[in-house]
């Protein structure tokens, strides 16, 4: 069975946005081969609040609603309290790697972020083993994806996080109803397609979802619609590909069940084949 995971974190990406941009990701939802290997679905879900970055990685990772993690604004750096997709993975005998931004880093391997020490990390007695950690806002996603599929080609982890930038920094730069945001998402989209075939290809399921959206006053935290509504693609053989609804505290539960992990996470049943 395919129990490897790839969970791509697009973050500040709008639902809408996604839908009507990622001419890639919607074309491998609209294909007609339902027995695929890269039969995809694309679901709507809802962040939980605020709808801010830090808060959220820690409720996508762990399953804990901000409020509950007191993870409950960007500020916070310390490691989390809680049993995370790295934790549960590493104590269970699994490679755990991320590309993704420094707080993901500070959240579950060493707070605070020290670039010299931390930029490239491999220390299997991490919970994120094998990272390659940016502190820009604008370090392209061109370059994040080359420093992700370096880590999966040279140490084939298990679950590997990704974790782009550059939504986000358009949004605050240009706002959620302009061309650079939504050209945005058509780059991104355009860059995936360079990797998910062979990602499913060597036994990944993938899934690809946002933190928060977006919001025309070139921010988020709030409850807006477009500030909440995430996308989450899903491709695999191991999904059901049914109509259900998804939580934002369920991702991590069912990253857990993808990797045949032990664990007490709430997970969504129905998204799983
Ligand atoms: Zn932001």
């Amino acid at each position: 069975m395919n129990n490897k995971v790839i969970l791509v974190v697009l973050d500040g990406l709008n639902y809408q946005v996604a839908r009507d941009c990622m001419g890639y990701l919607n074309g491998l939802v609209e294909q007609p081969h339902s027995q695929s290997a890269l039969r995809t679905t694309l679901y709507q879900l809802q962040s939980e609040l605020p709808s801010m970055s830090r808060p959220l990685y820690e409720c996508i990772l762990t399953g804990i609603r901000p409020i509950e993690s007191g993870i409950v604004n960007n500020a916070i750096v310390r490691l989390s309290k809680y049993d995370s997709v790295f934790s549960l993975a590493s104590a269970q005998g699994k490679v755990t790697a991320a590309a993704a931004y420094h707080w993901v880093s500070e959240l579950y391997n060493r707070a605070p972020f020290e670039p010299v020490r931390d930029r490239f990390t491999h220390d299997t007695s991490l919970n994120i083993q094998h990272g390659c950690f940016y502190h820009w806002d604008h370090y392209p996603d061109e370059a994040l994806l080359l420093d992700a599929e370096y880590l999966r080609r040279t140490f084939g982890p298990d679950f590997l996080l990704i974790h782009p930038m550059n939504m986000d920094d358009l949004g605050h730069k240009h706002g959620l109803d302009s061309h650079q945001y939504r050209n945005g998402a058509r780059h991104i989209d355009s860059l995936l397609s360079n990797y998910i075939e062979a990602w499913v290809a060597d036994g990944y399921q993938v899934l690809i979802t946002s933190d928060h959206g977006m919001n025309n006053d070139r921010s988020h935290g709030g409850t807006l619609a477009e500030e909440r509504d995430v996308p989450l693609f899903v491709i695999g053989e191991r999904f059901s590909h049914q109509a259900c609804q998804v939580k934002q505290t369920e991702l991590c539960g069912t990253v857990c069940q993808l990797l045949q992990l032990d664990h007490h996470k709430p997970f969504t049943q129905e998204l799983l084949a």
